[in-house]
């Protein structure tokens, strides 16, 4: 039988575990402090950034948002950034991606603190993940670890495959599973053979942002597979490509997206990964809850650190 890896769950166990340090720092003097910065109105950052400070708000965690408008320079946002820097009381910032054109996103990431940088993007936290440093984790690859590890799926000595090098999930997640004694190949557009390459993986992470690329012959039979990719379709012939209405689960995907007129797909197909797997993250409810707890997880560190409760 295959499992389910339930990101949900192990959300709710990570949350649960920072309420009492969230009442640890407010009974010291004052909650830990979350700044956001979104810049314009994208409807998908919106909805990220709502969820953040929700999630903030819930656990007893000081969250703002910073709303500047679409126009903005880069300088202007080197203000606020320079601005919440020096504010005592916060003890996270979080700059939401993408920017607009006209900012240099490049430098605006740099000027966040790396004492505050709760993403984990600063340069300095990445060298300090690459030499197996203290400091912050990219929030994705840190939920994955700690999903693996909740659900006892042993990474030391295993063969991991990574599809996917971006500087936010593809290269942290491979150093991550380097430094839990994985032997890891990271793959890319440009990697020949790519079905026989990930057949290798015992553990196969898809971090690529494209709809169910990894078919039944990507996979290792009984492999752990960790499907990061969110993918939206919006046409009844995409969803019909992807699921023949003769394959077993295909009549349910087509019911969900004829009631709400779209379906979240990961880059792992959803049918072919239940037959070949032995354990798999689904989409909706398996990588992307955890990504806003560690978030929290690394505000909260912050706080710690900063305030000198750890
Ligand atoms: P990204 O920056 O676009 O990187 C995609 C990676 O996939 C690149 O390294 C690219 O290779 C590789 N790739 C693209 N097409 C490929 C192909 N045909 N064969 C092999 N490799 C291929 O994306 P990202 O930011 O890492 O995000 C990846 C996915 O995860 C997206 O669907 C995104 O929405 C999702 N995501 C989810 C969460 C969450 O919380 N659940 C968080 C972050 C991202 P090259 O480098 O050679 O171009």
């Amino acid at each position: 039988m295959v499992q389910i890896l339930d990101g949900n769950r192990i959300r709710d166990e990570i949350k649960d575990e920072c309420r009492p340090r969230v009442e640890r720092l407010i009974a010291r003097g004052r909650p830990p402090g979350l700044a956001v910065v979104l810049v314009g109105h994208d409807p998908a950052s919106e909805i990220y950034v709502r969820s953040k400070v929700k999630t903030s708000h819930d656990l007893g965690i000081h969250g703002e948002t910073i709303t500047p408008p679409e126009s903005i320079t880069t300088q202007e946002l080197l203000a606020i950034v320079e601005d919440l820097n020096r504010r005592p009381e916060i003890d996270g910032i979080l700059v939401q991606m993408p920017l607009p054109p006209q900012v240099d996103s490049k430098r605006v990431l740099l000027a966040v603190s790396p004492d505050k940088d709760v993403d984990g993007f600063h340069p300095c936290n990445v060298g300090n993940l690459a030499t197996g440093r203290p400091g912050p984790r990219s929030c994705t690859p840190a939920g994955i670890i700690e999903l693996l590890k909740r659900y006892r799926i042993p990474i030391a000595g295993k063969r991991a495959v990574v599809v996917g090098r971006s500087d936010i999930v593809g290269k942290p997640m491979a150093l991550m599973l380097l430094h839990e004694n994985a032997t890891v190949t990271i793959c890319h557009s440009k990697t020949p053979d790519l079905p026989a390459v990930c057949r290798e993986g015992e553990i196969l992470v898809a971090a690529i942002g494209r709809a169910a690329m990894i078919t039944a012959d990507y996979i290792r039979p009984g492999a752990t597979v960790i499907d990061v990719g969110m993918n939206r379709l919006n046409t009844r012939p995409e969803i019909e490509r992807l699921f023949p209405a003769s394959r077993p689960g295909a009549a349910e995907k087509l019911a969900a997206f004829d009631k709400k007129g779209t379906l979240l797909v990961g880059d792992v197909h959803p049918l072919d990964v239940i037959e070949r797997a032995g354990a798999y993250t689904p989409v909706p409810g398996g990588v992307g809850p955890l990504t806003i707890a560690m978030l929290m997880v690394n505000t909260i560190e912050s706080a710690e650190r900063r305030t000198g409760v750890c």
